[in-house]
């Protein structure tokens, strides 16, 4: 009889995981805390970048396992604003990204994972917040679980048509950018910020201000949201049945926030390092790792560039042929960045921790310190 693998968190990381222990016959539960999928979201737009790597985003969903049946809708242009207002239209040769909406709503990502979940007959619990789990394989997958960066904005309806707008200026969004995405009458405008939280509302505030003087926009019915993202470095299993997955493993880019494509990349080799019985940690490193450490090292040079050096910086790409391919240069492993990421680990050490590791030798799904005892059945509040 086939060893029951617990999922803990309905997100992208911990549905590609079931997604894909389901296809290989093996029984799946997934527990989720809430009543639905994506209720950390608020039906807004986020993008799976497609500049990190050399294959297309869509190409990337197929090779773990998952199916687009899901808004999910390429955008090849991106309109920039400088600190000094200047405004530079971005053409790429290939979609910059893919627009997908999160939340528990019809075409959204959430929820077409968990339609495919449903359908691989995988098995999903909800109201069930999981804090320990005694026996058996687990794959944690449960977000976030501190602020390493925000995002805070509004969704709303508009006639504006579609565009991917996004600003870029230390006075509104500290060592970050605002976004605004339009698609089909929806609309996501969202201020991000690498430090500074306590005055999130004033960023907010300013840069919703900036963007009504730069972008003709009319806005209905908004609806504020807020958000956080979280980025640390290992460990990535514990005790041999603990497998972290997404950003409850610290998977996260760096240098923007773009942690969905890690999510899902990450659930994928938690699944196949089950079903085949291979080191989690090696797929992490070789698939993972370096390129995340990559993005930690140009956060570092991301913040230091400051206002004139996004002004610079967009005078670059106004004159390149390709700016995708620039941009995955950024992501190119080298010997400076190897450098470079040692010294931003430092300079983000205190994030590194997780705070809410308070146990040693447990079976706390919070904890990473490994080598817990292992007790009998599984506990969660639910039960
Ligand atoms: C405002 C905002 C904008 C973003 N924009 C982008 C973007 O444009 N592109 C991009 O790639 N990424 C973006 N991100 C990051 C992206 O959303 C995350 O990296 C991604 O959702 C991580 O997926 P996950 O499955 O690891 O976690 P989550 O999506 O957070 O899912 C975790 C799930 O686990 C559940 N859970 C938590 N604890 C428990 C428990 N104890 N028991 C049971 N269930 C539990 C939660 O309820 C949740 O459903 C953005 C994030 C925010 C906040």
């Amino acid at each position: 009889m086939n060893e029951t693998v617990h999922i803990i968190g309905a997100g992208p990381a911990g549905l590609t995981a079931a997604i894909n222990l389901a296809k290989a016959n093996l029984d799946v539960v997934v527990h989720e805390q809430n009543n639905d999928v994506g209720l950390r979201f608020n039906g807004d737009f986020q993008g799976l970048e497609n500049w990190s790597t050399g294959d297309d985003t869509i190409d990337f969903l197929r090779s773990v396992g998952i199916s687009v049946n899901f808004l999910c809708q390429p955008y090849s242009e991106l309109t920039v604003f400088t600190p000094s207002g200047s405004r530079h239209l971005v053409k790429f040769p290939r979609p910059l990204f893919y627009l997908v909406e999160r939340g528990a709503t019809g075409a959204s990502l959430d929820n077409g994972l968990k339609q495919q979940a449903i359908s691989t007959g995988v098995k999903i619990i909800w109201n069930d917040k999981v804090e320990e789990v005694k026996q058996g394989k687990a794959v944690v997958a449960t977000g976030p679980k501190s602020a390493d960066a925000i995002a805070k904005g509004i969704v709303f309806s508009t006639s504006h048509n579609d565009a991917a707008i996004t600003f870029v200026d230390n006075r509104i969004a500290p060592k970050a950018y605002a976004y605004l995405l339009i698609n089909g009458g929806k609309a996501t405008f969202a201020t991000c910020l690498f430090e500074d939280f306590k005055n999130e509302r004033t960023y907010f505030e300013s840069a919703l201000e900036r963007m009504r003087k730069s972008v003709e926009i009319d806005i209905q019915e908004p609806k504020e949201f807020g958000g956080f993202v979280n980025f640390f470095f290992k460990p990535v299993t514990k005790g041999n049945r603990f497998w972290y997955v997404g950003e409850s493993a610290g998977f996260q880019d760096g240098l923007w926030g773009f942690g969905m494509r890690y999510a899902m990349m990450s659930g994928y080799l938690a699944a196949q390092s089950i079903i085949k019985g291979e080191s989690y940690e090696r797929l992490v490193e070789e698939r993972i790792e370096k390129i995340l450490e990559v993005s930690v090292a140009d956060r570092l040079i991301f913040s230091l560039l400051g206002n004139r050096g996004y002004e610079k910086a967009l005078s670059v790409v106004d004159n390149l042929e390709d700016p995708i391919a620039w941009l995955r240069k950024w992501y190119n492993p080298s010997t400076l960045k190897t450098v470079m990421f040692q010294v931003a680990k430092r300079w983000y050490h205190s994030r590194l921790i997780d705070k809410q590791c308070m146990h040693v030798d447990c079976d706390c799904v919070w904890c990473r310190h490994g080598n817990q005892p292992h007790g009998h059945g599984m506990e969660s509040t639910k039960n």
